[in-house]
């Protein structure tokens, strides 16, 4: 618990508006707002977003991919009866489009980059967040991946990775940070198969059904869209949020449920105290965005070419799928400059692969959202009366997933009551803020460890240093005979 005499903070003379103001209406502050009412349903709740409607990074229609390890989001959605479905059956069946596949170098690149994720991955162990201890001269990623991956296509793919986890360029973000990272989000393997792989395997949710169901159960609280909270005055007794509009709110307890770069965006006063702001590293802003897409045809062109519609383009960055039969959905990592340039790039690299019928969709729609910076430790301890959310901004579990999200956000809930109404607060809500350890598994084997270590640069290394070696044992054996 925070240390209150240490805190200087000034007494307001204004009796509070609102119980808890919730800043973001993604799913964290969504996941709160549904706790806190199923808690208490007399507080008064209120929730603020910038953005034009409510359901942050799911507001666009599309599905979203969960395995059956996100407990908690699984029980979460129960909850509101959008249980997750098994995927499509045909996308097993059909082959993918993904520039990985084509060319000569494809299967070569492929083994090495498999190899490359299962090294990370059997390394993840060390580096779970909770402790997030860095090394102060570990090397960049970018040098990581080009000292260890030797074909283009491969060290592409594996940059963007980099930065979809990161939210940045992975000359900016070092080894010790992204595995930091990849561990709390539940191992590289896992990121890599909700974002861009989609295996047949996993269960899928449509985000607007979601989006919708968490909706009509909040119809009775404030959502008030297009306001972008700018300040944020901290009081002893209460908080003072104002938004870009000029309009101020005072809350006994606010949750901020938005990315950590968004937070560093706001003004606070008193300044956020140190140990918030610059560890481990100075800030980093992201310098892309990513635009989520839906495209509706009269029928699935890609089907009649025998593609399953999953897609993958490297420069730039897209990733598709066909979401619904003849919708395709995805996303494209892009400078913010290109913002109005996305339908475009898409649809033209949609049309290169599946025929020019894709350049006149019978619907288009599309959101951006600026990268979330992950490379703050994860915020879990709340300032005062001001509590941290987000899937990006404090998860430990699942962090920059759905299984993050509801798990800040119940945690984030917890936290407000204890400022709020603590006497409703029971033993079991306390298990929703323990951690869950992702990493239970055996060790690996040293062997397979060492073994996974072998990259195209090493063999090389070693075969020239075996060849050398023949080469001089029998310059010696010459000589001598
Ligand atoms: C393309 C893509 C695919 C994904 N696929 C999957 C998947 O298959 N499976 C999975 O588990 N996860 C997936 N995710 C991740 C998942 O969608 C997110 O982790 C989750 O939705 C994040 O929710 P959030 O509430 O933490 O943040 P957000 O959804 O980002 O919500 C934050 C909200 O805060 C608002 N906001 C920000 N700043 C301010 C401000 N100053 N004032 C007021 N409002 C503000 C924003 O407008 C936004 O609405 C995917 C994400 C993306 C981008």
């Amino acid at each position: 618990m925070e240390d209150f005499s240490k805190m200087n903070l000034p007494f307001g003379t204004q009796s509070p508006d609102f119980d808890v103001l919730i800043v973001g209406a993604g799913l964290s502050g969504l996941t709160s707002a549904v706790k806190i009412l199923s808690k208490e349903q007399s507080l008064n709740i209120i929730i603020l977003d910038e953005n034009s409607v409510p359901g942050g990074l799911l507001s666009v229609d599309g599905s979203r991919f969960v395995n059956t390890e996100q407990q908690r989001l699984i029980t979460f959605l129960n909850l509101f009866h959008v249980a997750p479905h098994q995927r499509l059956s045909n996308i097993s069946r059909l082959k993918r489009c993904w520039d990985l596949d084509r060319g000569l170098t494809s299967v070569p690149a492929k083994i090495e980059l498999t190899r490359y994720i299962d090294m990370l991955d059997l390394r993840m162990k060390k580096f779970q967040s909770a402790r997030y201890k860095l090394r102060k001269r570990a090397s960049t990623m970018e040098h990581h991946i080009c000292g260890s991956l030797f074909f283009n296509k491969s060290r592409r793919f594996m940059l963007n990775v980099v930065e979809l986890v990161c939210g940045v360029d992975a000359s900016e973000v070092n080894y010790d940070e992204f595995m930091c990272v990849c561990s709390s989000c539940g191992g590289l393997r896992m990121i890599i198969d909700l974002y861009i792989n989609f295996p047949g395997n996993m269960f899928e949710i449509s985000s607007k059904k979601l989006v919708s169901a968490i909706l009509e159960k909040l119809k009775n609280i404030g959502i008030y869209t297009n306001r972008k909270v700018t300040d944020v005055e901290h009081f002893k007794n209460y908080v003072l949020v104002t938004d870009s509009s000029g309009n101020r709110y005072t809350a006994e307890a606010v949750i901020m449920a938005i990315p950590w770069n968004n937070v560093e965006q706001i003004n606070f006063m008193p300044a956020m105290p140190e140990r918030f702001r610059a560890e481990p590293r100075v800030a980093v802003k992201s310098k892309r965005v990513i635009t989520q897409f839906s495209v509706s045809y009269s029928k699935s062109f890609w089907d009649l070419l025998g593609y399953s519609g999953h897609f993958l383009c490297s420069s730039p960055f897209i990733v598709g799928h066909e979401n619904r039969p003849a919708t395709f959905s995805g996303y494209m990592l892009h400078a913010p400059a290109q913002d109005g340039d996305v339908r475009r790039v898409v649809l033209q690299q949609l049309a290169k692969h599946f025929g020019k019928e894709m350049l006149e969709p019978i619907d288009y729609n599309e959101n951006s959202f600026g990268l979330s910076v992950t490379l703050h430790k994860p915020q879990i301890r709340p300032w005062n009366r001001i509590i941290w959310s987000s899937s990006s901004a404090v998860g430990t579990y699942y962090r920059n997933l759905m299984g993050g999200a509801v798990d800040s956000g119940l945690r984030a809930a917890v936290n407000a009551l204890f400022v709020v109404r603590p006497q409703v607060v029971g033993w079991k809500d306390l298990l929703d803020m323990q951690e869950k350890d992702l990493y239970k598994s055996e060790t690996p084997s040293r062997v397979k460890g060492l073994l996974s270590r072998l990259n195209l640069y090493n063999v090389t290394f070693y075969s020239v240093f075996v060849l050398g070696l023949i080469f001089l044992l029998n310059l010696g054996y010459q000589r001598s005979s």
